[in-house]
């Protein structure tokens, strides 16, 4: 049967093509997913909640709902962004299937084929797959220790001028794939760029929760709400399985959203929203942030003592404050592309840099998860692929 010409042969994301072949295998640690961990899903409290909607609200519940998502739960995290200093309404918020789902409705109502979108280069994968449908020409600016190089943007901005207006993608806090957080100087400097240029900021930050300290720094919508879309995620921090996400934007691109998503699922579950509601009324989420925090912290430091082990010196990396993941960048001779079957047939997986950039990729670098693996798979399958780099040099 013949394909739509849009669908482009291969296009699939690479980190599920390597997950293809480690999932199933139990010889294989993998590093590679960006799984949570299994141990921070909250099974009790989480069936308490389905349990209780179900039992005074069952049958609300399992009626059709609104497309914009479950009015009280639109509240709570309105009301969430207004404790943090953001003037919002329930009306700037809708509920999504995860903020995967967001990424795509920014495609869908704001990226005109041929648009120009700046990414952090690297960025998070599924964003330029999911905008890419919609035919955008991407430019990737360089990231360094103090996230995205906002000079760079400025430069090739002014450089593109002319073209149609677009977009800034940044995941500003511990960012899936390199973990450099932008700065608090950046993100106002991020904020003066994109208004000079007209360019909208989408605010990618499903990680900003799982700071090891607790510390956040000002959000990129709290400087502009009425130039950022923000996409939020329970992924991370609860369950990535509720499939459950938001965008906070203003009301034209909401109700905008609202029309696009009648089309593509009509809504969310409302059981799942209800649940989510009951759950953040519940007051369970400071205590359990906090959990998660310190379970990271923990596993990280499990990850870089293993790293500076057993992998050679000529391996950079920062050490992360948060999040879920860890950037090595190796030799420049080496090509974690070429490295990956050599690591499967010794036991590992990790994700290869490559397919994080839009443009000019550094094919030295490589991302590893370690949310999920067990201290000692974390520490076997860093001294494996250890092993191999010391092979190839
Ligand atoms: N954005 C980023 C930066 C991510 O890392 C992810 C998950 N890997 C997503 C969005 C999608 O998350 P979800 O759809 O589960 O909310």
């Amino acid at each position: 049967m013949q394909l739509a010409k849009k669908i482009q042969p291969g296009g699939g994301s690479a980190i599920r093509e390597i997950a293809k072949k480690t999932v199933l295998n139990p010889n294989i640690i993998s590093l590679a997913g960006g799984l949570p961990s299994p141990d921070s899903f909250p099974v009790e409290e989480m069936r308490a909640c389905f349990d209780a909607v179900l039992s005074k609200q069952g049958r609300v519940a399992l009626q059709y709902g609104a497309t914009d998502g479950y009015l009280p739960l639109r509240e709570l995290i309105a009301s969430q962004w207004r404790g943090r200093g953001v003037a919002i309404q329930a009306e700037n918020v809708l509920i999504t299937c995860g903020s995967q789902q967001g990424l795509d409705l920014v495609g869908r109502v704001l990226v005109d084929e041929g648009a120009t979108v700046f990414t952090e280069s690297p960025t998070y994968l599924g964003a330029t797959q999911a905008l890419r449908a919609y035919g955008p020409a991407f430019v990737g600016i360089g990231s360094d220790q103090k996230g995205l190089v906002v000079d760079a943007l400025a430069e090739r901005s002014s450089a593109c001028g002319g073209g149609r207006a677009g977009l800034v993608y940044v995941v500003p806090n511990f960012p899936n794939p390199s973990g450099r957080t932008l700065d608090a100087a950046r993100r106002e400097a991020l904020d003066h760029v994109a208004q000079s240029r007209g360019l909208v900021i989408v605010e990618d930050d499903p990680y900003a929760e799982l700071s090891f300290d607790g510390s956040s720094l000002p959000s990129l919508l709290s400087l502009s709400p009425g130039n950022v879309i923000h996409l939020g995620s329970f992924s991370k921090i609860l369950s990535p399985g509720i499939r459950l996400g938001f965008v906070i934007a203003p009301v034209h691109v909401i109700r905008a959203m609202e029309q696009v998503k009648q089309g593509i699922d009509l809504h969310t579950s409302g059981l799942t929203q209800m649940a989510m509601a009951t759950l953040l009324e519940s007051g369970f989420m400071d205590g359990h942030l906090q959990r998660i925090r310190e379970l990271y912290a923990r596993k990280s430091q499990v990850m870089c003592g293993a790293v500076r082990t057993h992998m050679p010196p000529s391996v950079r990396f920062e050490e992360p404050k948060g999040g879920m993941f860890m950037w090595l960048t190796l030799p420049e001779h080496i090509d974690t592309t070429e490295l990956l079957p050599k690591a499967l047939a010794a036991g590992v997986a990790f994700v290869p840099g490559a397919p994080f950039y839009v443009e000019h990729p550094e094919r030295n670098t490589m991302r590893l998860s370690f949310a999920t693996a067990s201290d000692s798979n974390i520490k076997t399958g860093i001294e494996r692929i250890g092993s191999l780099i010391r092979g190839c040099t």
